[in-house]
This record gives C-alpha cells, sequence and structure tokens, in this order.
C-alpha cells in the first residue's frame, strides 16, 4: 500500500505576505486593502495570502493573492490575485433553474412552459395506454383504447405511474383531501354525495370532481372522503331550521290610512 505524504508549507512564501500586498496594490488601490488575515497552503511551493477587502458594499470579501516559487529558486511569482468570499460574506443566493422556480398560479396568459422530454410524470401512450385499466373493468373497452391508441388515434403521451401517484398525493394532501378543515366537520363524504362526478382510469377509485356550484370545491378535484356542508342529503337539525312564522292575518275590520283616501 503507497501512502502519499503532503510536502511541507513552504516557509519563504508563508512569510511573503509584503511581497503579495505589492503585488495587489499594482491593481487595487491601497485604501481598499485591509489587514492581512492569514496564509493558506494550496500544495507544493504555492500559497495564498488573504488581505481585509475595504472596498464599499464588500464586506466579509477578501483579496486573495496567490504565490509560488520554483524548486531551489528564492524568486517569487503571482499566479494570480482574486477577491473571494469570507464566511461572513453577503453572496447571492444559490442558483435556483428557471422550471424549479415557477409555482402553480404563476402562468400568466401567454406564458409556455413545456414539458421537458424526459420528464418522469409522462411516458409514450404506446406504453402505458390510455386509461388503459377500465374502472368497471370492461376489459373489452379498455383493449379497444389501447389498441386505437397504438394505430395512433390516441394523445401521444399519457401520465405515466409515476405521474399519476404524485398527482394523487397531492391532490389527497390538498384542499380536497380528507384532512382540509372542511371535512373535518363535514355531515358525510363526497363518495356518497349526488354532486360528485367520478372519473375514469386508475384514479377513478379515490377521486372525483365536485359540481355543486354552492360548494367552495365546485369544479375541483375531491378525494371520496372529502366532505363539505353542502353535501346533497345534509340536513338541518331542528335546532339550526327557522323558527316558523305565523301565517298571515287579514284585517277586515279597522281601515287603514291609505284605503281612507
Ligand atoms: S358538495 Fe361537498 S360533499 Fe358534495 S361532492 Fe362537493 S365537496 Fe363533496
Amino acid at each position: 500500500m503507497t501512502t502519499s505524504t503532503r510536502p511541507k508549507p513552504d516557509t519563504v512564501l508563508l512569510g511573503a505576505d509584503a511581497e503579495a500586498r505589492r503585488a495587489l496594490e499594482t491593481e487595487v488601490a491601497a485604501a481598499d486593502i485591509g489587514a492581512h488575515l492569514e496564509a493558506r497552503d494550496e500544495g507544493e511551493r504555492v500559497v495564498s495570502h488573504l488581505f481585509e477587502c475595504l472596498r464599499p458594499g464588500y464586506a466579509g470579501w477578501r483579496w486573495s493573492v496567490t504565490i509560488a516559487r520554483a524548486s531551489r529558486q528564492k524568486d517569487i511569482t503571482v499566479d494570480e490575485m482574486v477577491l473571494i468570499p469570507g464566511p461572513d460574506a453577503i453572496t447571492a443566493p444559490a442558483w435556483v433553474p428557471y422550471k424549479d422556480r415557477i409555482k402553480p398560479g404563476d402562468l400568466s396568459p401567454g406564458d409556455l412552459l413545456p414539458v421537458e422530454e424526459d420528464d418522469p410524470r409522462i411516458a409514450p401512450t404506446y406504453l402505458i395506454g390510455d386509461d388503459a385499466i377500465d374502472p368497471l373493468g370492461r376489459q373489452d373497452i379498455a383493449q379497444i383504447r389501447q389498441v386505437a391508441d397504438e394505430l395512433g388515434l390516441g394523445r401521444v403521451r399519457t401520465l405515466s405511474r409515476e405521474g399519476i401517484d404524485e398527482a394523487a398525493e397531492r391532490w389527497y394532501a390538498g384542499d380536497g383531501g380528507p384532512a382540509a378543515p372542511i371535512a373535518q366537520s363535514a355531515p358525510d363524504h363526497c363518495y356518497s354525495c349526488a354532486f360528485l362526478v367520478r372519473l375514469s382510469g386508475r384514479l377513478a377509485h379515490t377521486f372525483g370532481v365536485c359540481a355543486n356550484g354552492n360548494a367552495n370545491d365546485d369544479g375541483r378535484v375531491v378525494t371520496f372522503n372529502h366532505g363539505c356542508g353542502a353535501h346533497s342529503e345534509a340536513q338541518l337539525s331542528k335546532k339550526q331550521k327557522p323558527l316558523p312564522l305565523p301565517d298571515h292575518v287579514f284585517d277586515t275590520v279597522t281601515t287603514d290610512d291609505l284605503e281612507s283616501f
């Protein structure tokens, strides 16, 4: 087994902070250079000297001057001079790709958000089929659909299993799921509500669309175990019903002021 031993730091270079500062002053105004902070051993006969940066707007940044020396030579050469951030420097936040910054609701009319070729949420229809699993078990219909799709009569791509799972998890955990506050106090679940429109395909066993124009979830996907107070079978309790009003009385005895004109 071989072990690599790191060469000792070059003492000549470690002590050459004055030379490094002089080199830096040829490029940067002396007033922008602060105290010598440290000398970093970068490798065999290579050292970086760090100086405080006093330039306005660069709090926490450092000038770094890297110097080197050839073997058995006393002359020092300057490799590079750069400005680098220290631990307390204000730096730009990490770059986030555009596609990862987009959130639901960010798209405006006319905006385009193309799907990437290798997006795992969708797959060629000839691999997956288009709703090839019929929730009612009508295999013949499912097979006819699949053949039609293979002949190019359907969509080019459709949701992959991963895409379906992602959507199901998102919907289940969202405002149309069982944990939504409105569902917690609902008289009954969407499953038994007349306003639930069932989906087809793999999501049909758990999700439907609410079609009650008076409900908060009208037009949205809801889980079967979601619910709300606008459930089709919801009834007011006796206490909640308005008090019955007495019948109208037709007064045939006294005369109204208007009648006397
Ligand atoms: S009205 Fe309420 S209970 Fe009925 S489907 Fe819509 S959300 Fe579900």
